[in-house]
């Protein structure tokens, strides 16, 4: 039987959605399941950890691991994989997760795929799907390594409502401090957003909404949604929005329960960041924008007319 280490994503304390999409998955694959938790004071996080869908959980709590830093974090990885003889290590898909699966390969020996957005096990042969070339093909790849390090796409998996583990903790031996990178400090967006990444509904803002007035307007309708706010390239190179907000080949890949995307044409390189998501709905006034090729639901009009019905046609169904 398939063994899997899923890395437990972990953001100020609380255990992300996403740990429990690899679980799931692995289970649904008919694997052995084990989660790595890494932090200071996660042993708290005990039962999310066994509700998730692991069946062993490796937990390196210590106050030295309060803030990520990949050398250490990498050595616990490893710890955790040598242990429990994973043959996949799998990762969410965070910024954590891309800067540790590397390292984790090569201190492994084995293979390392990013973006996987599935995954196969026949008779013993690991095969992995990802996208390629910003997402104009997809690749099916078979993996000559017995053992596998794969960051996971957001949205790849679905976590399934009836999965539960089993309590079995494992506790891990602090790794040696990294003397070669000390983090001291984080600093983050101090504008409070919502973060992308984590947002049910992301509405996106893009050329169309042509200057600050217009993204304004269109940053309404997120607050009204309590959605994340995103933008194209195109208005983030023009300085209306922080490069942290892009979305895209270049940006932030997103995979949330809706995508709204507002006076955004659908270059191949804003596809590449939102495609994954359950539900797209465009706004566009150009019916032949490519947008629309991808959107299940589309509205073809002048955004400043129709972003100010939306916001009062939302008022009062919420109302
Ligand atoms: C290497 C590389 C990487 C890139 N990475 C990214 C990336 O990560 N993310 C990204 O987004 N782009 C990326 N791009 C840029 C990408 O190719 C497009 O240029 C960009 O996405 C276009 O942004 P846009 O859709 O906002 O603008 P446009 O393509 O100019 O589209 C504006 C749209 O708004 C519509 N519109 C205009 N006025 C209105 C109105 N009043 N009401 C309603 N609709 C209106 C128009 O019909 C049009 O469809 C990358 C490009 C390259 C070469």
């Amino acid at each position: 039987m398939a063994k899997v280490l899923v890395v437990a994503d972990i953001k100020q304390g609380v255990l992300k959605g996403s740990t429990a999409e690899l679980l799931s998955k692995a289970g649904s694959i008919g694997a052995q399941t084990a989660v790595v938790a890494i932090g200071s004071g996660v042993n708290a996080l005990l039962s999310d950890l066994i509700n998730a869908g692991s069946d062993t959980q490796y937990i390196a709590d210590d106050p030295n691991l309060a803030m990520f830093s990949a050398g250490p974090y990498a050595a616990c990885v490893v710890d955790a994989a040598r242990q429990s003889n994973a043959d996949l290590i799998w990762f969410g898909f965070s910024e954590s997760g891309k800067a540790l699966a590397p390292r984790v390969a090569a201190q492994l020996d084995c293979a390392c795929a990013t973006e996987i957005t599935d995954i196969t096990l026949a008779g013993g042969q690991i095969e992995i799907t990802r996208p390629a070339i910003a997402n104009k093909v997809r690749q099916r790849i078979k993996v000559n390594s017995a053992q596998l390090v794969a960051v996971v796409r957001a949205g790849a998996f679905e976590a399934r409502e009836d999965i539960t583990g089993s309590e079995n903790v494992v506790t891990l031996s602090p790794p040696a401090p990294d003397l070669k990178a000390v983090i001291k400090e984080l600093l983050s967006d101090a504008g409070g957003d919502i973060d992308l990444a984590d947002a049910d509904i992301v509405v996106s803002v893009g050329r169309g909404a042509k200057d600050q007035a217009g993204v304004t307007l269109v940053k309404a309708l997120a607050d009204d949604l309590n959605a994340g706010f995103g933008a194209s390239r195109a208005l983030v190179d023009g300085g209306f929005m922080a490069h942290n907000k892009q979305v895209g080949q270049t940006g932030k890949i997103v995979a949330p329960t809706l995508y709204i995307a507002v006076g955004i044409s659908g270059a191949i390189q804003h596809l590449a960041g939102m495609n994954g998501s359950k539900a797209i709905l465009a706004i566009n006034k150009d019916p032949e924008a490519p947008i629309f090729n991808v959107a299940d639901y589309g509205i073809v009009g002048d955004l400043f007319e129709v972003v100010p019905v939306l916001r009062e046609e939302i008022k009062k169904v919420r109302a």
